[in-house]
């Protein structure tokens, strides 16, 4: 891959040229990552404070994954998922019992990961929930339609 970028760039190909003095150097990079753990470290406190809460008193949550079509898991730690997988915590369901939110999703329902919880409706297509849908089920006093 790296011997194509450089035949193109010797051969003068003007996107690959234009790509390549796009990308940062090591040392903007290394600049970047020390910026960026400044900027995280109190976010990391403030998420390490509220998960020390949730071990203290457990309650049912509801996790959106965010790097593909989303499924919603019942925590980050679901053994369908991998390590590279993205989540969004879906906070207006927090504390809704499986039943409840069930309920409340309906069709999206299906969207509920089977391992995490069992007795969510299995679709004989998988349905996903998109951002879309959760900003329109947030908005309201009810989740649902
Ligand atoms: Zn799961």
């Amino acid at each position: 891959m790296a011997a194509a970028v450089v035949a193109m760039h010797e051969a003068g190909d003007e996107a690959t040229n234009y790509q390549l003095a796009a990308c940062p150097t090591a040392t903007q990079l290394v600049a970047r990552r020390a910026a960026f753990e400044i900027m995280s470290a109190p976010l990391l406190t403030a998420r390490g404070n509220l998960n020390r809460e949730y071990l203290r008193r457990p309650w049912p949550r509801y996790f959106l994954v965010t790097s593909s079509a989303g499924h919603l898991h019942s925590s980050t730690h679901c053994s369908t998922c991998r390590p590279t997988t993205a989540f969004g915590w879906w906070v207006e369901l927090s504390g809704r019992t499986e039943a409840q939110a069930i309920s409340e999703l309906g069709k999206l329902a299906d969207a509920l990961c089977s391992r995490c919880f069992p007795t969510a409706p299995v679709a004989p297509k998988r349905t996903n929930v998109r951002q879309s849908d959760v900003e329109r089920l947030s908005s309201g006093p009810a989740l649902r339609d």
